[in-house]
């Protein structure tokens, strides 16, 4: 079988092309079909439930060409579940349809469903008024529960998709929390962390915490957020309601997916339906784990190929998802990133795609044919994470105590300015000095995903606190508000990890993906606490959304309008944009950074110089106007000014 999946006359034999895997259903009649060649006999099991020992019926299934197979049930079986029955040799094994659109509790098995019974009311014609260029977006990247589940937040849904549809919560200080703090802040997409159905939270108590990068089924949402994981049908509207909820804000919702590996390796239903054919595996059946979760997707084989693209493609159509999110991009082949964005750009020709450029460990199949960061101009419409940028203004993302552009970091300025000009070509970019990339990697602005923190590692409070132990707090701050700063005024696609606006803490747990709820939440005391920093990035959001001049759409704009001024020291970064970046209405753009203690003077062209920014306060009122052409800019701030 090994030898057999990767020749070409396994291929010709069973490569199927057919959009009817899973089940069709009708009132009247129901098609089931899988794909499993070399199956002795495939069955299909039908439950009563979606757990428990209440088995209505076993019925063979029939092998047609293609490894396909398949049985019609003339009846109407709306919210029976099923397995499929798969025998090879001496073995018997029972697994969920890979197809499967719904599940009982702890997706261990499929259901039967009328999707249209799912909407929610208004759910065909709800307006989806979204920026439409990636440019345009600015990522606030979300856990459902860490959203709801601090009591402070006062908000109903703890932990639950429904949290999202509540409006009008406020937290015992009285500021805004749930969506209405996301709507508030301004930003234009929420990235969810995983909520396809995942493995390592039993759904059946309400107490346990993952971030869910261990996927299940990959067509099902999650049902821990859901009210009652039991019935499949109410994950399915819950989480439709919550998307409506998102869109009915203007926001979009981008998922956070994880193709590259599943929770289970030998023991997953694709291993057992088709063995050796999702997985990649060496030369004596061992699994390789360039995901470092145990398995890794082999993306480049045409039935997995078509497993991942079904998937976004009934996600974008069926749940009006936005964007995604590649986890591990990196281990999924250029070729499949490719085809994905062809297909969904059917359905939607501004959908937002990006992951992260890397594995986590070795892979098998080489570099050259993965979807690294490396490799991104072989796939030019989707992003990729920009961690030179991230670990340049707070240093290493691994060693603690490494600092960064805000925190004393020394040789940080080219890794930051390749981050300002969105990893593009510049003419003023010195790429032998940036962080990871000896040279740009984004063919254009929207190939850029620019961030100073993210789920995973340390938060960006927390890695202040551990490398500038002896700052004080208000050093800290500052600290907190420059990093963010330089994320929202940099050309490319802004990333906030949520709660970053009010110095999230882990209490520098870095990889916190079970660590609970008090570790993970977001908690809510702290936005009057540090309202300050709130206020700031909400200022800064403002100023980014009104003023296209930081969101340049083509390389050659960038590196025409964008310069960078000559500073003779550390720290201090400036550029202006000129010439109504943009088609901005102002018409040179002066933004500036000191990522040191002390105050620095720094030369500009001779003008009329309204301040928009500086280290107290971000927007677009003018604050204060400077004649001439020195500007002082306090220790550890940014600056914006602008002149006709
Ligand atoms: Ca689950």
């Amino acid at each position: 079988m090994k030898g057999l999946i990767k020749s070409r006359a396994f291929n010709r034999k069973y490569n199927y092309h057919g959009s009817d895997l899973g089940v069709s259903y009708n009132a009247q009649v129901s098609l089931f079909k899988v794909w499993s060649p070399k199956a002795a006999s495939v069955s299909l099991v039908l439950y009563s439930s979606g757990d428990g020992d209440t088995k209505l019926e076993e019925i063979p299934m029939n092998l047609y060409a293609k490894g396909i197979w398949s049985i019609s049930v003339h009846r109407d079986l709306k919210g029976v579940y099923y397995t499929y029955k798969v025998c090879r040799g001496e073995s018997t094994y029972e697994v969920v349809d890979p197809y499967a659109k719904a599940c009982g509790v702890n997706g261990n098995r499929g259901m039967i469903i009328d999707l249209a019974e799912t909407n929610p009311e208004g759910w065909d014609t709800h307006s989806i008024d979204i920026v439409k260029k990636a440019t345009d977006a600015i990522i606030y990247e979300v856990h459902i529960r860490d959203l709801s589940i601090d009591d402070y937040g006062n908000i109903k849904h703890k932990g639950k998709y429904l949290a999202f549809t509540e409006n009008g919560t406020k937290s015992k200080d009285g500021m805004t929390t749930g969506i209405d703090h996301i709507k508030e802040l301004g930003v234009t997409h929420v990235q969810l962390m995983p909520c396809y159905d995942y493995l390592t939270v039993d759904e059946t108590k309400s107490t346990e915490y993952n971030w869910g990068y261990d996927p299940l089924n990959y067509n099902i949402p999650e049902g821990s957020y859901s009210t009652d994981p039991y019935h499949g049908e109410v994950r399915i509207k819950e989480f439709k309601q919550a998307i409506m909820a998102l869109h009915e804000q203007g926001l979009g919702v981008i998922m956070d997916v994880v193709y590259n590996h599943t929770a289970y390796s030998e023991d997953s239903p694709l291993n057992k339906l088709v063995p050796n054919y999702y997985y990649r595996t060496n030369g004596i059946g061992r699994f390789y784990n360039g995901s470092a979760c145990g398995n890794e997707i082999a993306s480049e084989r045409h039935m997995v190929r078509k497993m991942i693209a079904d998937s976004l493609i009934y996600w974008a159509k069926e749940y009006k998802i936005d964007g995604f999110r590649f986890d591990l991009m990196g281990i999924l082949d250029i070729q499949t990133m490719n085809y994905i964005h062809q297909e969904l750009s059917k359905i939607n020709p501004n959908i937002i795609l990006y992951g992260e450029g890397w594995a986590g460990g070795p892979c098998g199949i080489d570099e050259s044919q993965r979807a690294v960061k490396v490799n991104a101009p072989q796939f030019r419409h989707i992003g990729v994470f920009n961690d030179d940028l991230r670990d340049g203004i707070r240093g290493h993302v691994f060693e603690a105590e490494q600092k960064g552009f805000i925190n004393d970091g020394v040789d940080t300025e080219e890794s930051v300015k390749f981050g300002i000009v969105a990893a593009t070509r510049h003419p003023q970019i010195n790429y032998a000095k940036v962080n990871y990339s000896d040279a740009p990697y984004a063919c254009s602005p929207s190939q850029t995903i620019n961030y100073a923190s993210a789920h995973d590692n340390l938060t960006l409070w927390d890695k202040i606190e551990v490398s500038m132990e002896d700052a004080s707090l208000e050093e800290k701050v500052k600290m907190q508000k420059l990093a963010n700063a330089i994320v929202l005024t940099s050309q490319g696609v802004p990333f906030i990890h949520a709660g970053a606006e009010f110095a999230r803490t882990k209490g520098g747990d870095e990889n916190s993906y079970k660590s609970g709820d008090l570790v993970n939440q977001l908690d809510w005391k702290r936005k009057a606490q540090f309202k300050e920093v709130y206020e700031y990035y909400k200022g800064l959001i403002e100023l980014r959304k009104k003023h296209p001049a930081f969101r340049m759409q083509t390389t050659r704009e960038i590196s025409e309008k964008l310069r960078f001024l000559e500073i003779p020291t550390e720290r201090v970064i400036g550029y202006t944009l000129n010439h109504h970046a943009g088609n901005d209405e102002w018409g040179t753009i002066a933004v500036l950074f000191n990522g040191n203690v002390e105050g620095y003077k720094v030369q500009l062209p001779e003008g009329n110089w309204k301040v928009v920014v500086n280290g107290k306060r971000a927007g677009v009122d003018i604050i204060e106007t400077i004649e001439g052409s020195e500007v002082e800019i306090e220790g550890r701030t940014a600056m914006v000014l602008f002149k006709a």
